[in-house]
């Protein structure tokens, strides 16, 4: 799998799969989360709020992924994760790095072969930049997948600048 960052916004990549940095209602909120929600329109929301009539009638779980729709975003399926908030008294960071496994299982079953990823938790949640793009780079190298391209899009300089220095200390 080929990884690649670009510094930009998520919701302007041409890929198959888009992931979402979703909270666990899936009905929308800030961030990535609103930016997604409203440059796709509401064929996502839609498909979210049937998800929690059936499969996640108490929300997405932190750590899991489930797929819907893209609307009108130029990828074919939005893959919603929840990331965890970050403590500093308790470690999360496997649930942080579970968002990366479980989503890209979900592109392989979608047979998505490009993936666009936000960082995960490193808004609103908190997580420290440093250490969400090491636990990000670390298990998307480590994953086996049929995704051809996992690409990061960074929505900020020291975001985009902390994923760099995690890429190349890991090639
Ligand atoms: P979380 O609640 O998981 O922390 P956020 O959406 O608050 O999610 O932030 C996750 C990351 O996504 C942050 O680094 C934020 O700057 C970034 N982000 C916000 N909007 C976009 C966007 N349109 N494209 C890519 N990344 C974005």
């Amino acid at each position: 799998m080929k990884i690649t960052l670009v510094r930009g916004d998520i919701t302007e990549q041409r890929v198959d799969a888009i992931v979402n940095a979703a909270n666990s209602s899936l009905l929308g909120g800030g961030g990535v989360d609103g930016a997604i929600h409203r440059k796709g329109g509401p064929r996502i929301l839609e498909e979210c709020r049937r998800l929690r009539e059936t499969r996640y009638e108490e929300g997405l779980p932190t750590g899991r992924a489930v797929a819907t729709t893209a609307g009108r975003l130029r990828a074919t399926w939005v893959i919603h994760t929840v990331g965890p908030v970050y403590k500093k008294s308790e470690d999360r960071s496997d649930l942080l790095a579970s968002c990366y496994r479980e989503s890209l299982r979900v592109a392989d079953e979608l047979g998505a072969t490009t993936v666009a990823f936000p960082a995960v938790s490193a808004g609103v949640y908190g997580w420290p930049v440093g250490d969400a793009a090491r636990i990000a780079v670390g298990t998307v190298c480590n994953t086996p997948a049929k995704v051809s391209e996992a690409r990061f899009v960074l929505f900020t300089e020291d975001v985009y600048a902390a994923f760099a220095d995690t890429l190349s200390a890991n090639s």
